[in-house]
């Protein structure tokens, strides 16, 4: 059995021995000092905070050293799902914080309208002028002077080709949309786009890394274990807390990962 988890300081180097059952203080006081900050961190959305206040309960509260027992435990205090039985709902939290990078308006399983260029306004439906009463007529005008691909001047279209956008400095990215018509528009933009995309870093993640800011484990480990096998960490490490905000702070160009100290047993591994 190795260590089980504890908590983490801010404050703490990465070589400051690990304190055992969540330090010297009532487990209750601890708890509701992990829960303060918890309900203050604005990066934490409604599963983050399920997450890290069931870990924070389960190590200031159940003192164990016992890894096995220590996830039964965080099991028995996320509670399962009845809606959802066979999910696992320690997995698909933890999943949810892993350190990664989401791209602006990404949707699953659907695709942005074209951007290419727009050559005629666009009209929401053909109509015969003369047919429709006069405020109508001017209705009509106005929800298609509004619409975004005639205030954006774009296609609209289905898109069909995407162009990947990486950013120099941030590495972040989009996906820029092209209908079948403006497919020559795609190749184009992919040309222009090419060196940028080859000299931008890897994207600064913006999503996840809050269990290593509050506990801490082998979070890579642990990341992996509940995500696939070949889940790497961002260069920028696994913890919020460490990563630049660009605008704010200077990008450093940091090496690989922050040590961390004081391994976990995984439940079942
Ligand atoms: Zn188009």
């Amino acid at each position: 059995m190795g260590a089980a988890l504890h908590l983490a300081h801010a404050e703490q180097s990465a070589t400051t021995p690990e304190r055992k059952h969540g330090g010297g203080g009532g487990g209750g006081k601890d708890f509701a000092d992990f829960a303060d900050r918890i309900y203050q961190d604005d990066r934490a959305d409604a599963k983050s905070r399920r997450l890290l206040l069931a870990f924070a309960y389960v190590i200031t509260m159940q003192p164990t050293d016992s890894a096995k027992e220590q996830f039964a435990n965080l099991r028995k205090a996320i509670g399962r799902d009845e809606r959802h039985r066979f999910t696992d709902p320690l997995r698909e939290l933890i999943e949810h914080d892993r350190p990664r990078y989401v791209p602006p308006g990404e949707r699953s399983g659907s695709y942005d309208p074209c951007i290419g260029p727009r050559l005629r306004p666009f009209k929401e439906r053909p109509y015969k002028a003369e047919q429709m009463s006069l405020p109508a007529r001017v209705e009509q005008g106005k929800r298609d002077a509004e619409d975004f691909r005639n205030t954006e001047n774009v296609c609209g279209a289905p898109g069909k080709h995407r162009v990947l956008e990486k950013l120099p400095g941030t590495g972040w990215y989009r996906w820029h949309w092209f209908c079948q018509r403006h497919r020559d528009h795609a190749v184009r933009v992919k040309e222009q786009v090419k060196a940028q995309n080859e000299a931008a870093p890897e994207p600064i993640p913006n999503a996840g890394g809050l269990l290593p800011c509050y506990f801490e484990a082998d979070w890579v480990r642990l990341y992996r274990h509940y995500t696939w096998d070949s889940w790497e960490p961002p260069v920028y490490g696994v913890r919020a807390d460490d990563w630049p905000i660009p605008g704010k702070q200077p990008v450093p160009q940091r090496a690989r990962l922050r040590l961390v100290i004081g391994g976990s047993d995984l439940e079942d591994a």
